[in-house]
């Protein structure tokens, strides 16, 4: 019956005694230690480094084999890479993870104890800068000539507490004692340049030129990180700019006694890449924030012509040729203005040849709809950091709004100033999506939906002066991490089903669906639900001190904390069961665990407010004895990948329930369903997409849609109208303003109330609260009959094969980027 097939391996395949062998090794020659002093990080330490003597050969050869053929390559810049950990992925693209499983054991050592002493690379916020990292997993896995651009920062994104419920804010510290992934490259350092003026230099005979007198300049130290494809193929790298003073200690200054100038000197250079911003959605609007996106773009142009010019002597021409350079959202836009700052003054090209080459090698990447998240930079701003770079975008401005603007709309200055890269507000602000818009020759949503909301309401001119332009690419997420390496259980059930080739052709899921009604086939898959639920609970138990039962439905939402995601609505549905229960000792519910994991910005205040309030009503309901352990509600601290990989396999019920229109695609959505979670959720985002795939009959879909969201935005919308017509909902939200869930302190919960009332609840939850109620009721409902419910989670799981990375990227591939794979044997 069992059609297991085998994927070919391309790193010799490793014997346990051999991986043993390694790992001692590397303990004894590369830490110094040995088995009977060494503690766990050492033995991951070396396990890692038992690895890397796999990877990099491999790498050598991915590079020397691209570089040899000169080879198309994409460049995927991104300021955000939230990768997680690496060794037990890596081990699993190799192939290796059972071998070196057994090898440690033989050592007396536990795989999964030594992987959770690594610290998660956590150098990205959320959905975006996880993306990235499916991505380059992807690229890798394909075959394709693929570099990630990034920023290597000193501090990732904020280590999480909570302190009397209230979230504190940590640094991170992931490379405090050395990563042993990365490999330092000063042989590629780049110098980057900041402030000072612009000089025109006239020449006899040959017109003027533009020097840049530079105050400042940085340099770039590149660290580069393997990338292991599945099967370990092709190795890509990941280069991660780390900045530093350019003299690292000017001996001058300190030999005139100036040794804290020195160091002032060395440290505001460090600290370009010392944070990541902790804010996913609107820009820090810092000086320091625009030197960042400058500094890795600076340094990755220089990389990319670096290396262009190695094969391509000064061929110009053949540039759109052999590198793509796509742009994660609009923070490396300052590459565009920087590839013409180059092409012009420091290689003396035209104008118009430069043009034409920046317009063949860019495409871009739109994340989000909401007006506040579009990046703005004020001119004032850029003109002190970047004054040849604001020149730069004068021009391309000017030549687009009087060659292209003026011809399609001949004397209208109102589209005029809607298209400008200058916003004439007060101060005047650069906008960075407009600039990327005009230059890039694709720009793509990430769903369907939002791709077709970006041609009809954020650029319609756009759209209609380049009607090939915008396009879509619905993201997707890597099945190898997503599935493979976080639920093992439910991956033996998939190869001894249908093979396990499912790992690289995630449409083979499909083979499933036809065992979604045999009870033999739902008994395998509940039980491996039930074996996740156990060790998360464990999780729980350790993390919060909360026992939670796992014949409970375990109802998951998690991803960052931001109003449009309604985490609030999915807190007063809370309430509303809590206080069904208090009025009703009897009330008839399934009993329900709530796990929240979420970081919010640290200064956005009412996310803050969200996460408070959710602890808060945590321990009343958790120790409340009336309610009989039918409710429990857990707010897990440092939601991260590690994290992550725990919770989509042990959740029954994924929550995706943003206001319709503003989830750009979601990504989350797609971990939870491929895992076999039933998905609650607004017709959004890539949640359309995936009902098309599942059959909504088989998700909770509930509440408006896009078309109904405007419809009521329109018509003037009054959150009072439902808090006066739904008593529940009006008991709920009032008891907000009690001391009930924080004891002689009334009011500290009322700004949520305020939020969703006389603060007009911009994000509609009150007119979806009564679909979403009820939504939970038939969730409630279905989970007592299980065999009911394990066909649904079986039809879910079935229907993912679309929503994979590798779909994303061949989609990249043909779509925009026009990239061969160029297989290694
Ligand atoms: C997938 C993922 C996200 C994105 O979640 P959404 O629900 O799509 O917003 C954010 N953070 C982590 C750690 C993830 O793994």
């Amino acid at each position: 019956m069992a059609t297991k097939k085998t994927t070919k391996v391309a790193v010799p395949a490793v014997g346990c005694a051999e991986m043993q062998q390694a790992i001692i090794d590397r303990l004894h020659k590369g830490l110094g230690t040995d088995k009977d002093k060494a503690n766990n990080k050492a033995w991951w330490n070396a396990t890692c480094q038992a690895v890397n003597e796999l990877v990099f050969e491999k790498l050598t050869q991915t590079h020397q084999n691209h570089a040899e053929k000169d080879t198309r390559a994409v460049n995927y810049l991104s300021l955000e890479f939230l990768m997680g950990r690496l060794l037990s992925n890596n081990l699993q693209n190799l192939e290796v993870f059972d071998v070196t499983q057994e090898a440690l054991k033989g050592l007396g050592k536990d795989l999964y104890e030594i992987c959770d002493e690594e610290p998660d690379m956590a150098l990205g916020n959320g959905g975006l800068g996880r993306l990235a990292a499916c991505f380059i997993d992807s690229l890798a896995t394909l075959g394709y000539p693929a570099i990630g651009y990034g920023i290597h920062y000193e501090h990732g994104l904020f280590k999480q507490e909570f302190q009397d419920g209230r979230q504190i804010e940590r640094p991170d510290t992931w490379r405090e004692y050395g990563n042993p992934w990365e490999i330092c490259r000063p042989e590629s350092i780049q110098f980057v340049p900041l402030y000072g003026y612009v000089e025109t230099v006239y020449e006899q005979g040959k017109g003027s030129r533009k020097v840049w007198h530079a105050g400042q300049k940085l340099k770039g130290v590149p660290w580069d990180i393997p990338i292991v494809g599945y099967g370990a193929k092709t190795v890509n790298i990941l280069r991660l700019w780390e900045s530093r003073a350019h003299e690292a200690f000017d001996w001058d200054v300190f030999n005139a006694g100036g040794y804290v100038d020195a160091q002032t000197e060395k440290s505001k250079a460090e600290t370009i890449s010392k944070v990541l911003y902790p804010n996913d959605s609107t820009d820090a609007g810092k000086e320091l924030r625009l030197i960042q996106q400058y500094f890795f773009c600076a340094c990755s142009v220089k990389d990319i012509l670096r290396r262009f010019k190695r094969a391509n002597k000064e061929e110009w021409s053949l540039l759109p040729e052999k590198v793509a350079i796509q742009l994660n959202d609009t923070h490396p836009t300052i590459a565009i203005p920087e590839l013409m700052r180059i092409l012009i003054d420091e290689e003396g090209l035209e104008w118009p040849e430069a043009w034409e080459i920046c317009q063949n090698t860019f495409a871009y990447t739109n994340h989000t709809l909401l007006p506040e998240a579009l990046e703005k930079w004020s001119v004032a701003l850029f003109e002190k950091v970047l004054p040849r770079h604001l020149e730069i975008i004068y021009e391309i401005n000017s030549q687009f709004l009087t060659k292209v603007v003026e011809k399609k709309w001949p004397g209208d200055d109102a589209k005029k100033s809607k298209l400008s890269v200058i916003e004439e507000s007060q101060p005047r602000m650069v906008r960075m999506a407009n600039l990327c818009v005009i230059t890039a020759y694709k720009v793509n949503g990430v769903a369907a939906v939002h791709s077709e909301l970006v041609k009809t309401d954020l650029f319609p001119e756009f759209h209609e002066l380049f009607p090939t332009k915008l396009v879509n690419v619905t993201n997707g997420v890597t099945p190898r991490r997503w599935l493979k390496a976080c639920n093992p259980g439910l991956a033996t059930l998939l190869d001894e089903s249908i093979g396990d080739d499912w790992v690289l052709n995630l449409d083979k899921l499909k083979e499933i669906l036809p065992k979604a009604t045999d009870t033999a086939f739902q008994k395998r898959f509940m039980d491996i639900k039930k074996e996740n639920k156990v060790a998360m609970a464990k999780i729980i138990k350790e993390e919060t001190g909360v026992d939670v039962s796992v014949d409970a439905i375990f109802d998951v939402q998690i991803k960052r904390l931001h109003e449009y995601k309604r985490q609030q609505l999915n807190l007063i549905h809370i309430l509303t069961l809590y206080k069904r229960l208090l009025e009703d000792p009897d009330y008839d519910m399934v009993p329900r665990v709530f796990l929240f994991g979420a970081k919010a910005a640290p200064s956005y205040h009412m996310a803050k407010e969200i996460i408070f309030a959710l602890n808060k009503i945590a321990d009343k309901v958790n120790n409340d004895t009336r309610i009989n352990d039918k409710l429990k509600v857990v707010f897990l601290p440092n939601y991260r990948v590690s994290l992550a990989e725990h919770m989509f396999p042990a959740a029954d019920v994924s929550e995706q329930i943003s206001t319709a229109g503003l989830e750009a695609s979601g990504t989350g959505n797609m971990k939870f369903s491929l895992n076999g979670a039933l998905t609650i959720g607004t017709m959004d985002g890539a949640n359309i997409e995936m009902a098309e795939e599942i059959g909504a009959e088989h998700m909770f879909i509930f509440g408006l849609s896009v078309e109904e969201v405007k419809a009521l935005k329109a018509d003037g919308y009054n959150p009072y109208d439902y808090y006066y017509k739904n008593p529940e909902l009006k008991s709920v939200l009032d008891w907000l303003d009690s001391d009930f869930f924080t004891p002689s302190h009334p009011g500290l919960l009322s700004d949520i109330k305020r939020s969703l009332l006389e603060w007009g609840d911009e994000y509609l939850c009150l007119a979806d609260y009564e679909s979403y109620v009820n939504a939970h009721q038939a969730i409630d409902t279905l989970y007592r009959d299980q065999s009911a419910w394990a066909e649904k989670a079986i039809l879910n799981a079935g229907a993912m094969g679309k929503f994979n990375s590798d779909r994303s990227i061949e989609d990249y591939a043909t779509k925009i980027w026009n990239l061969k794979k160029f297989p290694i044997a």
